[in-house]
């Protein structure tokens, strides 16, 4: 019986306890972090070991693609808490999206034509500093499981929609068996023609991709499509590039959203070697996205004419299907709208 339990422990069961342990790992603590680098808190002088909200948020396999001994390294810029981030700063506030506007509550987000963005769940396995949502009321959104039912019932009501993004917080937060229940019930949709999830899981905590998350996908009635958020080519490690060839080949269409920030990929260099590395993990380039403007996030912003200039370098130097489309939110718009 020795190869039964190896068998259970390459699928199933050992693979939901080693992504689950994993995110239980992740670094809570600024210093831990730093010290697994070879760095103190004194090489950081803006460091806020203690953020008022928003807690820092790092699973150890990120950390690891990071260079050590670098204060300055773009992938923990996206992770440190720091000081800066209490400034106030005009314009900067808590909700810039108009998401709470657009129906947040229920979790149910209705901005463009034809499709409709879930918040499948508002846990995610790192926190970015500069994430739009840092200050969305998700204790307010209330259980999941009355909330996830109301909001398929107003899925199935609206035959103008053909698509379900799955988004968050981070929707691969949900485990197997939720994931689950939630396509089989959008698989019975009959007006739903895609499945949309948006997710960082993959890259910063791989052991996510189980195969039977891939098996899920592959079998649903629904042809799925996977945005994932990588902002710095070194994201893309060798576990994130394995897990997207499994997904790859179950048939998944991948497709990589950016956000532009200052310090991290503000750079045309940094930016190409970032197409060219999704390429070689068989994910294109969706979108660059100028930074929403949220609370304590200021300091990573790129100024409209620095990004036009950089996406005509990219232009110049990359075949067209590598240049991501440069594009901002506007509240009120009736899709993402492009910047010249
Ligand atoms: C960004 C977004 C989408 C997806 O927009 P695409 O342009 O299709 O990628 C859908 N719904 C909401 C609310 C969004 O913010
Ligand atoms: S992964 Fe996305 S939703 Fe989660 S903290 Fe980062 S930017 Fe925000």
């Amino acid at each position: 019986m020795v190869a039964r339990s190896t068998t259970a422990c390459q699928t199933g069961a050992c693979q939901t306890e080693r992504w689950k342990q994993d995110l239980a790992d992740a670094f809570s603590d600024a210093e831990t972090l730093l010290q697994s680098l070879g760095l103190h808190s004194q090489d950081i002088p803006d460091l806020d070991p203690t953020p008022a909200a928003w807690r820092m948020r790092v699973p150890r396999g990120f950390a690891a693609l990071m260079q050590p001994g670098d204060p300055d390294d773009p992938l923990l810029r996206q992770v440190l808490p720091r000081q800066i981030e209490r400034a106030l700063v005009p314009g900067y506030v808590t909700d810039p999206v108009g998401d709470v506007a657009a129906g947040l509550s229920q979790g149910l987000i209705r901005k463009y034509a034809g499709r409709v963005l879930l918040i499948a769940s508002g846990a995610c396995a790192i926190h970015c500093r500069y994430c739009f949502r840092r200050h969305a009321p998700y204790s307010a959104l209330g259980a999941q499981a009355p909330r996830l039912a109301a909001a398929i019932a107003r899925i199935a009501d609206d035959p103008t929609l053909d698509e379900v993004v799955l988004s968050g917080g981070d929707p691969l937060m949900l485990d197997d068996d939720q994931l689950d229940a939630l396509i089989a019930q959008f698989d019975a949709i009959g007006h739903l023609q895609r499945l949309r999830i948006h997710s960082r899981l993959p890259v910063v905590l791989p052991t996510r991709v189980t195969e039977r998350l891939c098996a899920r996908l592959a079998g649903s009635r629904l042809a799925p499509v996977l945005v994932i958020h990588v902002n710095h080519a070194r994201e893309l490690g060798e576990a994130a590039a394995e897990a997207l060839r499994r997904l790859k080949e179950a048939g998944v269409t991948l497709l990589n959203q950016s956000v532009l920030l200052r310090g991290v990929n503000d750079d045309a260099s940094r930016l190409i070697r970032l197409s060219e590395r999704l390429f070689a993990c068989g994910v294109l380039p969706y979108y660059l996205h100028q930074l929403d403007p949220v609370q304590g996030a200021a300091h990573f912003q790129v100024s409209d004419a620095d990004a036009a200039g950089l996406m005509e370098t990219l232009r110049a130097q990359l075949p067209g299907y590598l240049v991501p489309r440069l594009v901002r939110e506007v509240p009120g718009a009736d899709a993402k709208r492009p910047i010249h």
